[in-house]
């Protein structure tokens, strides 16, 4: 093994392990091999102008945004919810992958220069205490905190708290999860009257808890803008549903030939 090591220190001084498939590398950018790198699912092309997803080409929001009024003023995500980064979210928050928060704030930060968001202060989504205490650290409160040191902003893990820990989100329907979060944040009195706060959590899924925050930092904090950064977007339903829609289309075509051909 130490053999091993030394040959690979000839050839690759201060190799690393590429994050997403193991294999060595030397500095390079995200600490990821060229392939991985290449095959990010960056999130591009038409995207809805709200919640950042990407949507069909001739629409300006996805279904969900035409539904909801927000109360932040645009979200935008790095990457598309896809199953490696998935894995990737969860060795962040529960297999003590803290050190993957600084790549993913290199990814996010990306993301973010391809719009002009005149933000002041970042904010991380809270976790409650209690929860905190359990898993030891806060995956959102990470990805802030690397986001605001290599931006030089100021950070704020004070002022926004959450009182309630709700039942997970990930075990609820939709429309439940907007129940869900009621009530659930609360601000410590400090005030953010005239600056825009950028909000921070992982992954984008409904945009419940994020406009939750969005409406105590407006409401409470008297925040003036309040804009949404996170690694992932789940590409909530309209994206499924648009799969299926595709599916059914190019089905209907293949049947439509087969038709000719007999
Ligand atoms: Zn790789
Ligand atoms: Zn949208």
């Amino acid at each position: 093994m130490k053999i091993m090591h030394a040959i690979l220190n000839i050839f690759y001084p201060n190799h690393i392990k590429c994050v997403l498939c193991n294999k060595e590398i030397s500095n390079e950018k995200y600490d990821m091999c060229e392939k991985c790198r290449n095959s990010l699912p960056l999130l591009g092309g038409n995207l809805c102008l709200r919640c950042g997803q990407e949507i069909l080409e001739h629409n300006k929001y996805c279904d969900n945004c035409k539904r909801h009024t927000w109360c932040f003023e645009k979200a935008i995500s790095a990457v598309k919810y896809t199953d490696k980064m998935i894995s990737l979210v969860h060795r962040l928050k529960y297999h003590n992958g803290k050190y993957l928060a600084d790549i993913m704030a290199d990814i996010m930060i990306d993301g973010l220069k391809n719009f002009d968001i005149p933000f002041d202060i970042i904010v991380p989504v809270p976790m409650s205490v209690q929860k905190q205490k359990s898993r030891g650290y806060n995956q959102a409160e990470l990805l802030a905190n690397a986001v605001a040191t290599k931006l030089n902003k100021p950070v704020d893990t004070t002022t926004l708290l959450r009182i309630r820990e709700n039942i997970s989100q990930t075990e609820l329907s939709a429309k439940n999860r907007w129940d869900n979060m009621q009530g659930a944040f609360a601000t410590n009195g400090h005030s953010f009257a005239g600056q825009n706060v950028l909000i921070i959590d992982d992954v984008y899924t409904t945009g419940a808890t994020v406009n939750e925050c969005s409406k105590i930092l407006k409401t409470k904090s008297h925040a003036n803008c309040v804009y949404i950064l996170t690694f992932a977007h789940s590409q909530g339903q309209e994206n499924k549903h648009n799969k299926k829609e595709q599916k059914r289309i190019i089905k209907q075509k293949l049947k439509k030939e087969k038709n000719r051909k007999i």
